[in-house]
């Protein structure tokens, strides 16, 4: 396999970690599986960047400057229905944004046996959470938000798994890079 850039950013930020099922945050997670999805793919011999969630510019502006080959940040999803669930993958609306974003959704329900969504266009009109629309607008590269499962729903909660979604996350990758 041809070596591959990406830039990498867990979802949010020690201070604001985003949606919690008690003691586990969506930051803490996405930072535990993007540190270790760093690792296997720096193993592998690509090159990996990671991208810190501080200020929405700041990241664009540095995925921008690093002009890597894709990239991805994660989350987690969360909703006041307790019943949702599943896998989602958010994407601009490009073809390569697309396809990378399918590619990952179904490794992950795959690996998980979560609910394949598959791949979301993220807009505005149907999307408050504007931070993370951006950040696949305007990043040039295919740059997708990853969603692995919702930690509000009792299921998908339990199928949380560090290293089993690094590996789901690494896979979907892999398949998107061959396929281009
Ligand atoms: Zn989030």
């Amino acid at each position: 396999m041809k070596p591959f850039s990406i830039c990498l950013s867990p979802g949010h930020t020690a201070e604001n970690p985003g949606a919690s099922r008690g003691v586990i945050t969506e930051y803490g997670l996405s930072s535990a599986i993007i540190g270790d999805l760093i690792f296997r793919l720096d193993k592998a011999g690509h090159t990996a960047h990671l991208i810190g969630s501080d200020s929405n510019r700041n990241q664009v502006e540095r995925i921008n400057e690093i002009d890597p080959d894709f990239g991805l940040e994660l989350h987690f999803n969360n909703s006041v229905r307790e019943s949702w669930n599943g896998t989602m993958v958010l994407y601009s609306g490009s073809r390569k944004g697309r396809k990378l974003a399918l590619k990952i959704s179904n490794s992950i329900s795959g690996l998980l046996g979560t609910k394949n969504k598959g791949a979301v266009i993220g807009n505005y009109r149907l999307d408050r959470r504007r931070p993370i629309i951006e950040i696949i607008r305007k990043t040039r590269c295919p740059f997708v938000v990853v969603e692995p499962l919702f930690l509000s729903n009792a299921q998908d909660f339990e199928k949380i798994d560090v290293p089993l979604i690094s590996i789901a996350i690494m896979e979907g990758i892999y398949k998107y890079w061959e396929a281009i």
